[in-house]
């Protein structure tokens, strides 16, 4: 039969008569941020096999094609770059273990972890989304840091600190905007500000969360100033 027309005369779906299909097949799945539907959704990723076609028929092989990411929720197909976007639930992760690192830097430097310099940091904690953490774990956490890494207290910014610092704040720059890498060292800046002016090794601290969110020197001298002034 001629392809066009059903069996009983209604005309059916008529396939072009030349053209090419490609045969997707599926080499991994996760969770990402689609940026067509807007949220966290599985992913496939998907390799594919193009044929040329003949009136719908596959004839001819026409090489790989892919690897594409698709959508699970609304089946649009990325480059794998897609890929490298974290999802929300992973980005808030990201944005809290940044808090409260920065906060436990800032305490680590300031020595004695007075009370209003825990209680300023456990504040901030908690609303960055560590929603039990409080005053005494933090102290519990600098003085473990302390007797891990040696003393550091009232030294420049240990070692180690930066690098813990690094690896939390690093991967967390390129997705926020000037304004929220901002606001993580304003945060950093207030917990030192807590019991008093800066001593010079919360501000070496301070310039290490600086240098890490990738904001110039100049600017963080300018934020450790404008959080010294209440607004
Ligand atoms: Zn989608």
């Amino acid at each position: 039969m001629l392809p066009g027309w059903g069996r009983n005369g209604r005309a059916v779906q008529v396939p072009r008569v030349l053209g090419t299909r490609t045969a997707w097949s599926t080499v991994g799945d996760g969770e990402f941020f689609c940026p067509g539907c807007g949220g966290d959704r599985n992913y496939q990723r998907l390799t594919g096999r193009r044929r040329f076609t003949l009136l719908g028929v596959p004839v001819l092989p026409r090489g790989e094609t892919g690897p594409v990411v698709e959508c699970a929720a609304c089946r649009t197909h990325y480059g794998a770059d897609v890929l490298d976007h974290p999802t929300t639930t992973r980005f808030s992760a990201m944005l809290r273990d940044a808090v409260h690192t920065v906060a436990l830097a800032v305490l680590a430097a300031g020595g004695c972890c007075a009370r209003a310099s825990l209680e300023t940091a456990a504040a901030t904690v908690r609303s960055a989304g560590f929603d039990d953490c409080t005053e005494d774990q933090l102290g519990a956490l600098v003085e473990a840091l302390a007797a891990d890494t040696g003393r550091f207290f009232g030294e420049p910014c240990g070692a180690s600190l930066a690098i813990e610092l690094h690896e939390a704040l690093d991967p967390l720059a390129p997705h926020l905007a000037p304004t929220g890498r901002e606001a993580i060292l304003l945060q950093g800046a207030r917990i030192a500000l807590a019991d008093g002016p800066y001593t010079p090794a919360e501000r070496d601290a301070l310039a290490t969360v600086g240098a890490a969110l990738t904001i110039c020197s100049d600017d963080v001298t300018r934020l450790l100033a404008t959080a010294r002034t209440p607004s």
